[in-house]
This record gives structure tokens, sequence and C-alpha cells, in this order.
């Protein structure tokens, strides 16, 4: 392996193999070398999507991610969701889309993605340094020293990808954001994201355990409401999970470790409003015979779900028909089927974390190369900032972006600029 390269990628995750393609796709004359401290590449990509990776979504804008939704505009604007598309065909990855609008590889396999990703890499002479540990960067006039856990690289630009803290036994454990602050830079508190959240263990979570349905949860923080989102919410043993949950456990996990009050509610029939459901209820009671209230809400969901809420209420309603339901008992039941407070007791943290909010503030990169307006030479990409998406292939097509910009801008920089510039 040669001491002195142009430029070194630290972190061979999504991010940084799209950054290393795209460096050497803009000049195949450089020598470009990911850095990864992990034995084998890619095992976030290979568990992702459920194993099938879902690479990007139809539509993507700066409001399905939180953070600085301007800079984000601005990024994803260089390298949309077509154009993702458009590189994975030519990776020999051709991807299909779902009805929820999300993109995942015609194979339904997250290893094709990998292998292509991977493919072209050795096409293009992208060296591929496995158990490489980066523990400390630093910068002189000849550019970056890199002490890694086999020696030490040289490299005339750096670009760093270690991703967050989700999921760290795939390598990504939160410690690149440490040489992105020997390099000058800071970083917000990281917590997780997208991520199950658990429910006080005496709740009848556990009775319902593998069954799904569509909600909405609404988030309260102070008393304010901060967050809505509807969606398929998964019951299991510990608690709750589903993509409409990871979407709101972001809010709550915030929101509790900065100390605030928090609370979650379930709507359990999501298209109607308190009235609806009212009328709902009325309308059935007006009719003949003597349909069980478990019996009636099973008409609108799962049935476990049906008979355990009419369990639940004070009395049980379990036995009870529709049309001998009192009008408090009525106004009671509306409320647990559209206000139902969720006991929460916490998350399932980093270890079942899909991505990590908090990171590198996007203000101190330039967005329109990913350049480190701290360091000159530094590009920083991908999880490792101060940027995360919704479910539905958001975080990806963020690792592809950020990659495709540093990349490029890296190994343009390098033809153009001898000497590193400033805010690049
Ligand atoms: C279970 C799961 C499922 C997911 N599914 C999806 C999905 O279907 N669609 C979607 O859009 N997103 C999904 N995500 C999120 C998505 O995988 C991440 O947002 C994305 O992989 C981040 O890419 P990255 O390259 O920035 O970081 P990472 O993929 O985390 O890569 C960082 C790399 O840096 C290496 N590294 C870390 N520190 C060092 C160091 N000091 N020295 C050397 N190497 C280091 C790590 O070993 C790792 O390989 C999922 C995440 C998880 C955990």
């Amino acid at each position: 392996m040669p001491s002195d390269i142009d430029i070194a990628i630290i972190g061979a995750g999504a991010a940084g193999l799209a950054a290393g393609i795209f460096a050497a796709e803009t000049n195949p004359n450089l020598s470009i070398a990911l850095l990864d401290s992990a034995k084998t590449i890619g095992a976030k990509i290979l568990v992702s999507g459920g194993g099938r990776c879902n690479v990007t979504n139809q539509r993507i804008t700066a409001s399905d991610f939180h953070g600085n939704r301007k800079l984000i505009d601005r990024i994803l604007r260089r390298f949309d969701e077509q154009a993702t598309v458009r590189w994975f065909s030519s990776l020999g990855v051709p991807l299909k889309t779902e009805a929820t609008g999300k993109l995942f590889p015609m194979s339904n396999k997250a290893r094709t993605v990998l292998d292509g990703l991977l493919r072209r890499c050795e096409t293009l002479g992208v060296l591929l340094l496995t158990h490489h540990l980066v523990r400390d960067i630093t910068r002189d006039d000849k550019g970056f020293l890199i002490q890694h856990s086999q020696g030490t690289l040289r490299a005339k630009r750096v670009i760093l990808a270690t991703g967050g803290r989700s999921l760290p036994k795939t390598g990504s454990d939160g410690s690149g954001w440490g040489l992105a602050q020997q390099l000058g830079h800071t970083v917000t508190t990281p917590y997780p994201a997208l991520v199950p959240l658990l429910l006080e263990p005496s709740f009848f979570h556990t009775t319902l355990s593998g069954i799904s349905h569509d909600v909405t949860l609404t988030t309260t923080v102070a008393g304010k409401t901060s967050d809505r989102c509807t969606g398929s919410l998964l019951w299991t043993h510990f608690g709750i999970s589903g993509p409409v949950v990871l979407d709101a456990s972001r809010v709550w996990v915030r929101a509790t470790a900065q100390g605030e009050a928090v609370r979650l509610h379930l709507h359990c029939l999501p298209h109607l409003s308190n009235q609806d459901v009212e009328k709902w209820l009325m309308q059935a009671a007006s009719l003949p015979g003597r349909k069980l209230v478990p019996t009636l809400l099973g008409e609108r969901l799962p049935t476990r779900v049906a008979t355990r809420l009419a369990d639940i209420q004070e009395p049980a309603l379990s036995d009870t028909p529709v049309n001998l339901l009192s009008k408090e008992a009525r106004r009671n039941l509306v409320r647990m089927l559209t206000n139902f407070e969720l006991p929460v007791i916490g998350s399932r943290g980093w270890n079942f974390a899909e991505v990590t909010a908090g990171g590198v503030p996007l203000e101190e990169i330039s967005a329109r190369s990913m350049g480190s307006r701290q360091m000159p030479g530094l590009y920083v990409i991908g999880e490792m900032l101060d940027c995360d998406g919704r479910i539905g292939g958001f975080n990806f097509q963020w690792a592809w972006a950020t990659g495709y910009l540093a990349g490029c801008h890296a190994a343009l920089n390098i033809m153009t600029q001898p000497a590193a510039k400033d805010g690049e």
C-alpha cells in the first residue's frame, strides 16, 4: 500500500463508497483509498431495509429531513432521486418503485447494492483497506497525516464518512466525530433516531405482539403538539415499532434527553375525526341486533386489538352490546380510540436505532462541495453530519448525495488547487 495518496476516505459505508466512486470517476489518475475499521465492508447496507436495502424514495424533499433544511435542500438538489436511479442502473443495479414510494433493487437483495458499489470501486482502482481503524488525523503544510491501526498514511485530501452511532456493531461507533473535532469541527449532541420505543412492562402490548395496523401518533412536548405522523404501528413484546413509531421516536427521544415533559398519544382510526368515531358508534347503536363492542371495533381494527381495547375500558366492554353503551361509556371509548396515551418508558437505544440525530453542524460545511469551512482540504459527509431523514430511503439518499458532492469536489480540487483552499 502506498504511504502517500491523493484522497483518503475514512469510513467505507454508503457515503464513503459513493465518494470513492465519484472521486475516481472525476479523475481516474488519482490514488484514492477507503479506510474502514470493520473486517468486512458494508454490514449496514446488508441489514438495511430488512435485507432489501431501501436505496431511495420516489420523492425526496428537504422536509423529509431534520436539520438545517435550507442547506439540506441545496445539497439534495445537486444529486436527486432520479440521479440515484440512473447511477444505480449504471452500476448494474436496476431499482423498482413500490406502492409506498420506496425504491429497492429489482433483486430484492441488499447484497446486490453492496456488490454493485464494490465492483465499481474495484474497476476504478479505489483501494479498500479493511481493519484500518483511524485514530488520529493532523494537518501540516504537506496535507493530512492519518494514524490508523496498521500504521500511517499521508493524503492530500481527507473525506470523513464515519457515520453516526446507530448499530455500533457494524463499526459506526461515533469515534469519527473525535476526528472531526480534532480538525476544528464541533459536534451537536447525538441521540438515537428511527428507534423502537419501550412501553411500561405491565401494559397490554405483549398480548398484541406481532400485530400491525395504521394509526396516527401525536407527540406533545411541554403540552404543545410537536409532531404528528400516520402509518403502520407494530406491537411487539417490548413495546411498539413499525414505520410510524420509528418516525415519531426522534421527537420523543430528543425531548426526553432534554428533560422535557413528553407524551405520546395513539389515534387508532387515523382517517376519522373524534366526531366521525362518535357518529359511527351512534349509528351502529341505532341498528337492529345486539352487536358487541369488540365485534364492532373489529370491523375497523385487528380483532385482538379491538378485544383488548374493549377489555381495558372501565368497566370492561367485552360483553357489552353497542346499543347498551351509556353516553359516558361511548365518550370514553371515543377518547380511547382517538387519543390514548401510550406509557412510553424509553427507546431501544443505539443497538436498534436506524439513524443518528445530531452530529457535525451543516453550517460548518459548504453545501456546494461538502468541504469543511474550518479545515481546507477536509470534507465531511453522510450520517456523521447533523441531518437525519425519516424512514423510507431518505438516509441513503443523503449518503449518496453528500458522497457525490465530496467525491467530485475533492477530485476537482486537487486538479485545480495544488494547495487546498479554505471553505472549498
Ligand atoms: C438496521 C438499519 C436499517 C436501515 N435501513 C435503511 C434503509 O432501508 N434505507 C435508508 O435510507 N436508510 C437505512 N438505514 C440508515 C442508513 O443505513 C444509514 O443512514 C447510512 O448507511 C449511513 O451511511 P454512512 O456512510 O454515513 O455511515 P455508515 O454506513 O455508518 O458507515 C460508516 C463507516 O465508517 C466506519 N468507521 C467508523 N469509525 C471509523 C474510524 N474511526 N476509522 C475507520 N472507519 C470507521 C464504520 O466501520 C462504517 O463502515 C438503516 C440503518 C440501520 C441501522
